[in-house]
This record gives structure tokens, C-alpha cells and sequence, in this order.
């Protein structure tokens, strides 16, 4: 299941909706970012970290609360958590935990590790917040709107940005907390594209891309969509069906994004 892999990150990738799950190595720590989502995949990356840690520190990164990205926060008990004030203060963690045993329980899946919601050890307050490992650095941004906890991760050095659930090839943008919060979001991140040389782009769902030129273009597709939402253009939901491979499945939710922008107006 790994789907990208070079010197600095491995990019794993599930079967389920591809999500991912990043892993970042210095010479003193290793990052796990999202780890997900079936067992088996679960078990895979679980024996890869088993495999590359060397007595280094493990960190995990939760790039928003939405429960498919803190499934399997239980197979690493013993990391270093960061995640967003938000998250931490997260008012539904039993809903979220209640949504992974409903999940598990639907498809008869067993885990062999506890379920939980995440403690948060280092919290994420303010944009451009650090952390310094070894060799590199990471920056963190607040990126509310999919959720309101959503974090932007940025490892300096190797201009990556680790994007959460915005700027995917596979799906539009998904809006559960705010079109307005979810506008600022994308202008947030055209910024940190520029300001920090983002040349590597890890979508929670989708396809890692490696091109400046693709990363600009997924930005303004998400800046376009949001446009068209308010504009309500007739020839969006077209034009989404072209060029979404999966839109059948993911319709409900542009019909929700459109709800979403009627209640905030
Ligand atoms: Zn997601």
C-alpha cells in the first residue's frame, strides 16, 4: 500500500476512500501522520514504523478529528501527539470514537489495539507555530472549514505541506464546518505555497503530487468550486461529474455543500 515513497517520506495509501498516511523520518524522530484505516493496512504500517524507528521518537500528527483519520491512534500508544487547540478541545470525541465501533461493527472488523480519541501532548494554537527536529523544522497553520480542527503541517527544509482533508485530486472540497472559515482556508494556503516553496503536496485522500504547477492548479480548483457555489452555476454539478472519477458517491455531499452556503448567507 505504499503509494509514494522518497528519500524523506513514505505516503501509504488506503483502499478505502485513499486516504493516507504520511511518514516523515529525521535523525532523531519519526512522524506518522493520519495512520489508517482498514486492520491489515493498519498492521502494515504499524510493522514499518516497528521496522524503521531505531530507539528514535515517535510523533503523530492528527490533521482533523474526522474519526477515519484517528482510527488507529490506538496502535501507537506510546507517540508524542500534536494536533490543533481545537481537536484537543473537541466537544464530540465520544461521537467520533462512536463512529469508528459503528464502522468496525458494520463490516465485522476486529482491531488488535484499543479505540480512542487522541490525548493531545503538544497543542497547535496560532498559525506558524514550530517544531524543531534535528534537521528539520515543521510549521503548523490552523486550517479550519472541512472541520474546525484542521491543522496545515509544513516541513520547511523539503518545502512539503501536509494538506489534511483540502487540495485532493479525487475529491471537491467537502465543507462541514464553515464556507467562510473553508474560503480563508484556501487563501492560507496559497500563501504557504508561496511564502514556503511547497513543491510536495500530501492530500488526506488522493494522490501525492510532486508539481508546483499541478499544486497551483489544485488550488484554484478548490478557490473555483467555492466561487460556483455561490454563484449556484448550473453547469457545476456537469462539469464536478467529469472531473471527479467517483462523484456518484460523493454527490450528497456537494448537495450539502450547497445547504452549507444558504444557511451561512
Ligand atoms: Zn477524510
Amino acid at each position: 500500500m505504499i503509494h509514494y515513497q522518497n528519500e524523506n517520506i513514505t505516503v501509504f495509501q488506503s483502499a478505502l476512500y485513499k486516504t493516507t498516511t504520511t511518514l516523515i523520518e529525521t535523525t532523531d524522530a519519526v512522524i506518522l501522520v493520519d495512520p489508517n484505516w482498514l486492520p491489515n493496512e493498519v498492521d502494515e504500517i504499524k510493522s514499518y514504523v516497528g521496522r524503521v524507528l531505531n530507539n528514535r521518537k515517535l510523533y503523530l500528527i492528527f490533521t482533523h478529528s474526522d474519526f477515519d483519520h484517528i482510527i488507529a491512534a490506538g496502535a501507537f500508544p506510546n507517540a508524542t501527539v500534536i494536533a490543533s487547540k481545537a481537536f484537543a478541545n473537541n466537544p464530540n470525541k465520544e461521537h467520533d470514537v462512536q463512529q469508528i465501533k459503528k464502522f468496525d461493527a458494520q463490516y465485522y472488523l476486529t482491531r488488535n489495539y484499543s479505540i480512542y480519541y487522541p490525548t493531545v501532548d503538544m497543542v497547535i494554537e496560532e498559525d506558524g507555530q514550530k517544531l524543531e527536529l534535528a534537521s528539520l523544522t515543521f510549521i503548523f497553520y490552523l486550517a479550519p472549514g472541512h472541520t474546525n480542527d484542521g491543522l496545515f503541517t509544513i516541513v520547511e527544509q523539503q518545502g512539503i505541506l501536509l494538506a489534511g482533508d483540502y487540495l485532493s485530486d479525487v475529491e471537491f472540497p467537502f465543507i462541514y464546518s464553515s464556507y467562510a472559515d473553508y474560503v480563508a482556508t484556501m487563501e492560507k494556503a496559497e500563501g504557504i505555497f508561496h511564502k514556503h516553496g511547497i513543491h510536495t503536496l500530501v492530500p488526506g485522500h488522493g494522490t501525492v503530487t510532486t508539481k508546483p504547477s499541478e499544486i497551483a492548479e489544485r488550488i484554484m480548483a478548490s478557490k473555483m468550486y467555492l466561487q460556483s457555489l455561490v454563484n449556484l452555476d448550473s453547469k457545476l454539478e456537469g462539469h464536478l461529474q467529469k472531473k471527479y472519477r467517483f462523484f456518484d458517491g460523493m454527490k450528497d455531499a456537494h448537495h450539502r455543500n450547497l445547504d452549507m452556503v444558504k444557511m451561512e448567507e
